[in-house]
């Protein structure tokens, strides 16, 4: 017997088979029953959840010789021509393929003339959204006044890119994408049916993989079983599906804790050089701090994690030794991270500028630490300033300390400049930070990213101050050419060419609050506390976005 993909094979043949979309299935079962199908529908929804599978559903139940019917035949003349795609009167058009004008143009050219043997003619374009703008037009004007016998099924994953002219014309439908149970049991139901041994995990990983799409995952299931043949082996599961395993996924948790930026980049590159999708590798990272998330908050994990409990001792351990605001902004650069690496042609430089962001984590402050800090600012004596800070040392531990800055310029000790008070708040140091950034990044691109990598540690009227975490990205920024475009930007922003620029490597960087807030007072704390308290100082800023005067 000739091989057929699982998708093709198991495609729904009657609307009671088609999985996941029971309000589409309700709605248009109800339209059939009482005669009232509309002249056009637009089924949008995420790749492989069943759009073109229901457009020619309901083509078969317009046009099937009992009906029009619910329940198609699937027995007679018309229903098996629309199954096998050979019907005349059922066309289907790929917009991706047919975007021009004259396409559309021989589409309604046809319409005029009546169906040759069915009821209905059906005209079923996929991936309506890219087809071009006067091919939209001259659609529009046939969507105004349909011939009767005519019915239009749109299908789109991207709702968003079809005019409203469009939308305002067509009964619209949105399909869900399917749950991971539904694809499960689906897979299962394949394998029995096929003779295929597989265990409960690797049903599990294949249908994590589809991301809600029933023929992704049905493809991966083909793709697994081409390279196992009928007895899936879980280890060539993953390996096949570029999973990487639970323990890769620990040992790079176990590189964020130690901080270890070069060791990282090295598990990314093996992780490329095992022919493995970064994609998949960034989703199960965010899946996997889910985990150690639950473990931290949750009394009882095990329920939660739903089964996956073989490395919960691992989990525990690692969720000990971060705070749970480290886990959101883990949590967060990394979804940054996946969403644009989809619309990167570098999204493997996108990832590794995640990940070194991953080793740049620390926990914000506790609240009531910052509103004692700043009670006690506000408070006159100069002894009660200068007193050490209580409590932060053992509640809030100190993931990095402060270093000193990277490279000490006579600048530090020169008299303080009286600087404009607009320029020198650290809120408006951050806006004003903010439009250079995006002003870089509109003139050359690349910046923008560069500069999403560095710390801004000093902005007045004379200078800015930049701090490097890795030699790759401030060599960029050396570099002539983006040395002079974010001195435009510079310009374009402060309105001013007489700014220094000055790029640094470090860390963490000097404190850009430092100058303006802590020299007025006597210097009597020591640098290292000075710069700890200053970060509070400015956290506490960002807290309550206010400014320091005085
Ligand atoms: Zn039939």
């Amino acid at each position: 017997m000739e091989f057929q993909v699982s998708a093709r094979k198991w495609r729904p043949q009657k609307f009671s088979e088609l999985i996941g979309q029971e309000h589409i299935v309700r709605t248009l079962h109800n339209a059939i029953g009482m005669d009232r199908v509309a002249h056009a529908y637009l089924f949008s929804g995420t790749r492989g959840v069943g759009k073109t599978t229901t457009a020619r559903l309901l083509a078969k139940a317009l046009n099937c010789a009992e009906g029009p019917t619910p329940e198609p035949c699937d027995q007679c003349d018309f229903c098996k021509e629309i199954r096998d795609g050979i019907s005349v009167d059922v066309m289907e058009i790929d917009g991706a393929s047919n975007n021009g004008i004259n396409e559309v143009r021989d589409l309604i050219d046809n319409i005029q003339y009546s169906t040759s043997a069915c009821r209905f003619k059906v005209y079923i374009i996929d991936e309506v959204h890219m087809l071009s703008k006067p091919a939209f037009n001259a659609l529009l004007k046939t969507l105004e006044e349909p011939p009767p016998q005519v019915v239009f099924i749109f299908a789109t994953t991207e709702l968003i890119k079809i005019p409203e002219t469009i939308l305002s014309r067509c009964q619209c439908f949105e399909f869900k994408p399917l749950t991971h149970q539904q694809i499960i049991n689906q897979l299962k139901a394949i394998c029995e049916n096929d003779g295929i041994q597989i265990d409960p995990h690797s049903l599990e990983e294949i249908a994590k993989n589809g991301a809600g799409s029933m023929r992704d995952a049905q493809s991966l299931l083909d793709q697994v079983i081409a390279f196992c043949g009928k007895e899936i082996d879980p280890g060539a599961v993953e390996s096949v599906l570029g999973i990487v395993g639970q323990n890769a996924l620990a040992s790079f948790i176990d590189g964020v804790m130690q901080k270890d930026a070069a060791g990282l980049l090295q598990q990314v590159s093996e992780v490329i050089a095992h022919g493995k999708d970064l994609g998949y590798f960034c989703r199960d990272l965010i899946e996997y701090l889910r985990n150690l998330m639950l473990v931290k908050v949750a009394g009882d994990a095990e329920a939660l994690l739903s089964g996956q409990t073989t490395h919960l001792d691992t989990l525990k351990k690692q969720a000990a030794a971060f705070q749970p605001d480290e886990l959101q902004q883990m949590f967060q650069i990394l979804s940054k991270a996946e969403m644009e690496m989809k619309r990167s042609s570098l999204p493997q430089i996108l990832f590794e500028m995640a990940v070194l962001r991953l080793t740049d984590v620390r926990p914000l402050q506790e609240i009531d630490a910052l509103i004692d800090k700043i009670n006690r600012m506000e408070g006159p004596s100069p002894a009660e300033t200068n007193a050490p800070l209580p409590a932060r040392g053992h509640t809030q531990p100190v993931r990095k300390a402060a270093p000193e800055p990277a490279q000490p310029t006579p600048k530090r000790d020169e008299p303080v400049q009286p600087t404009d008070p607009a320029v020198s708040s650290p809120a408006t140091e951050n806006t004003t930070w903010e439009k250079i950034r995006s002003a870089a990044g509109a003139i050359k691109r690349p910046l923008g990213t560069y500069l999403d990598n560095c710390r801004l540690t000093a902005l007045n009227a004379q200078e800015i101050r930049l701090s490097f975490i890795d030699q790759f990205t401030m060599g960029q920024m050396e570099k002539e050419e983006n040395l002079e475009a974010l001195k435009e930007a510079v310009t374009e922003v402060c309105g001013t060419k007489e700014m220094k620029i000055i790029l640094q490597r470090g860390q963490t960087a000097p404190d850009p609050a430092g100058e303006t807030v802590s020299e007025p007072k006597p210097k009597a704390s020591s640098k290292k506390t000075s710069a700890s308290e200053d970060e509070i100082m400015r956290d506490a800023l960002d807290v309550f976005g206010g400014k320091v005067i005085g």
